[in-house]
């Protein structure tokens, strides 16, 4: 393996990222909403970062086998409540194909809230398969397989406090 985002360099980017999404709010409440369980460790970092009426609630969506996107998406929990009305955002770990995604934010406009951004820590736009607005995007990566700071290969790496590539694995 070797690092490819260092841990300062994380915490700055996650830092100037949770600024812009207070400046974007304008002082109205905000719901993160975490796609378990890559986006947990940004999700926390994140939100320590914005100013003001913040609250978060999680959804699992299972998409990913091994280090390939099938693009076959299913929730396994939902939220916890009601996104009708409120400013949600999304807070995923990687966009890859888009596929997940483009999914996610199809389901999540039906239930109305009153806006919906996505903040997205790494972006892959060398892989992208559909078009996807991204509003908040981290740091945009070369088509390598990644792990640390949430992300996993076969659920280990998560705990690493940087991003690092694991070589031969994409
Ligand atoms: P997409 O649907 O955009 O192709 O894939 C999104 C999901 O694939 C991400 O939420 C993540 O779980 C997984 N994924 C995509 N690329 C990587 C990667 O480089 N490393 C890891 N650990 N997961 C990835």
């Amino acid at each position: 393996m070797t690092t490819l985002i260092e841990e300062a360099a994380l915490q700055a980017r996650v830092k100037a990222v949770g600024q812009e999404i207070s400046r974007d709010a304008q002082g109205e409440p905000i719901l993160l909403l975490g796609v378990l369980k890559g986006a947990f460790m940004f999700m926390a970092d994140l939100m320590r970062q914005i100013d003001g009426d913040v609250t978060c609630d999680f959804i699992s969506v299972s998409s990913y086998v091994g280090t390939t996107s099938s693009g076959e998406v299913q929730i396994r929990k939902d939220v916890d409540s009601p996104l009708e009305g409120r400013r949600v955002i999304i807070v995923e770990d990687i966009v890859d194909t888009g596929l997940t995604l483009h999914y996610l934010q199809g389901i999540l406009e039906t239930r109305h809230p009153s806006s919906l951004k996505t903040a997205c820590l790494l972006s892959k736009p060398s892989r992208r398969k559909t078009t996807v607005p991204v509003d908040y995007i981290g740091f945009e990566i070369e088509d390598k397989f990644v792990v640390g700071y949430g992300l996993d290969f076969n659920e280990q790496f998560r705990n690493l406090p940087y991003i690092a590539v694991v070589e031969g694995a994409s």
